[in-house]
């Protein structure tokens, strides 16, 4: 098994590891709505079926998905992204959350060789329940108040601070983090020069 998080590329190309801390927060960096509709990337079915590889999801779920899944995918995306951001969550967004936070989730299962293993053939509401159902945990469980907009002017990514001081500022340390040391050792030496 890789690290936690999910590889991601800089506007410049440069791939980094972030690690949101939660398996619904990963699928914020899919894309979302209004501004960051450009970002979008669950177009067809294998988009959500890449995205659940790429996920903190152990072992990858062989999914059927269609094409309603996806567009259920990225309703209740955007829904998640609007309720993290505001500060009193709007009603209708929390309803998409619930709605499908009620739906059957996925099942984890003692496969033949004694691995973990996913019930049946999944689909892509199952898939959907169980981000949902994490989501949930996520906003009403102890760490609620520490789900973050990274810290950098110019980044979105949210995560969830489970340091133990909850210091975290960054979305990577080894990219919006040294992007702001290489920043902050210019201005010292501006200051200083
Ligand atoms: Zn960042």
């Amino acid at each position: 098994m890789t690290s936690a998080g999910m590889v991601l590329r800089s506007h410049t190309g440069v791939e980094y590891r972030f690690d949101p801390g939660a398996l619904c927060l990963e699928l914020l960096v899919t894309g979302g709505p209004g501004p960051y509709r450009r970002y979008e990337v669950l177009h067809a079915p294998d988009d959500l079926v890449a995205w659940a590889e790429r996920s903190r999801l152990t072992p990858t779920p062989r999914l059927r998905v269609t094409a309603e899944h996806v567009a259920a995918a990225r309703r209740f995306r955007d829904a998640l992204l609007r309720v993290v951001h505001a500060p009193t969550p709007d009603g209708a967004d929390l309803e998409v959350v619930n709605a499908a936070a009620r739906r059957p989730a996925l099942a984890p299962v003692i496969g033949p060789g004694g691995a973990k293993a996913w019930a049946g053939e999944p689909d892509g509401e199952q898939l959907l329940a169980t981000v949902a159902r994490d989501a949930v945990e996520l906003l009403t469980g102890a760490f609620a108040h520490r789900v973050r907009t990274c810290s950098a002017a110019d980044c979105r990514l949210v995560y969830v601070d489970t340091s133990r001081p909850g210091s975290r500022r960054w979305c990577s340390m080894e990219h919006c983090g040294n992007r702001h040391k290489v920043r902050a050792a210019r201005a010292r030496r501006t200051e200083g020069g």
